[in-house]
């Protein structure tokens, strides 16, 4: 395995982690893992950790974190990579994901190192953000656009992908009450994740993601020496 770092991508909704992170892949040439990704995977190659999530999704259930953490791990294991760096988004969610960075990192390897970056950003531009966001309706693509004005994410043509041509879609619960509600669940657990990753040893580099999507790049760019 040749991957010299993971990072770990924390952040609420609507902090610009995925944007960002198609940046890097699109930019720096990184990799890139989401859990929802992840998932969605398993369950359509039928596997046995997808039935597993299948039958938690039918049941209304929420996946439990040790599927979520063995999911994560077998990726590591089994896809040969050339990539440098892995941006692992979304993951730790939770306190209990996050004692199992352990594992990752012995999965790993000496050689990788593990970095945590923390995306801050208050909840009023959160709300602001995510009314005005889109994204593309095709499940292989997914691309994020916002339609708030002389945002640089718009679309070139109205409602339309620019990557696929595909026709862009507002998530159902992408409004004010619903992104309010998420956030305070988010808040709720972010601090005894983080506070477990820090006593657990991880680096933890933050930054304010209240800025246009090329600024954030460029600094966090330059904070990851590329
Ligand atoms: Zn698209």
């Amino acid at each position: 395995m040749s991957i010299d770092r993971v990072i770990l991508f924390v952040g609420p909704p609507g902090s610009g982690k995925g944007t960002l992170s198609q940046k890097c892949v699109q930019e720096l040439d990184w990799d890139k893992i989401s859990t929802g990704d992840l998932c969605r995977q398993h369950i359509e190659n039928q596997t046995e950790i997808g039935k597993s999530i299948d039958f938690a999704i039918k049941s209304g259930k929420l996946v439990s974190d040790g599927i979520v953490s063995q999911m994560v791990f077998e990726w590591f294991r089994d896809n040969e990579n050339d990539s440098r760096v892995v941006i692992l988004d979304g993951y730790p969610r939770t306190v209990s994901q996050a004692k199992t960075l352990d594992n990752l990192a012995e999965t790993l390897g000496d050689s990788a190192e593990i970095i945590i970056a923390k995306f801050v950003i208050d909840d009023q531009a959160i709300v602001d953000r995510l009314e005005n966001r889109y994204i593309c309706k095709n499940k292989e693509c997914q691309r994020v656009y916002s339609l708030k004005a002389s945002s640089v994410l718009a679309p070139k043509k109205d409602m339309t992908c620019d990557n696929c041509d595909t026709e862009l879609i507002k998530r159902k619960d992408d409004n004010s009450d619903a992104i309010l509600e998420r956030l305070k669940v988010y808040h709720l657990h972010e601090n005894d994740l983080l506070s477990h990753c820090q006593k657990a040893g991880y680096e933890i580099r933050e930054f304010e993601s209240n800025l246009p999507i090329d600024q954030l790049f460029v600094k966090f760019k330059e904070n990851m020496g590329e």
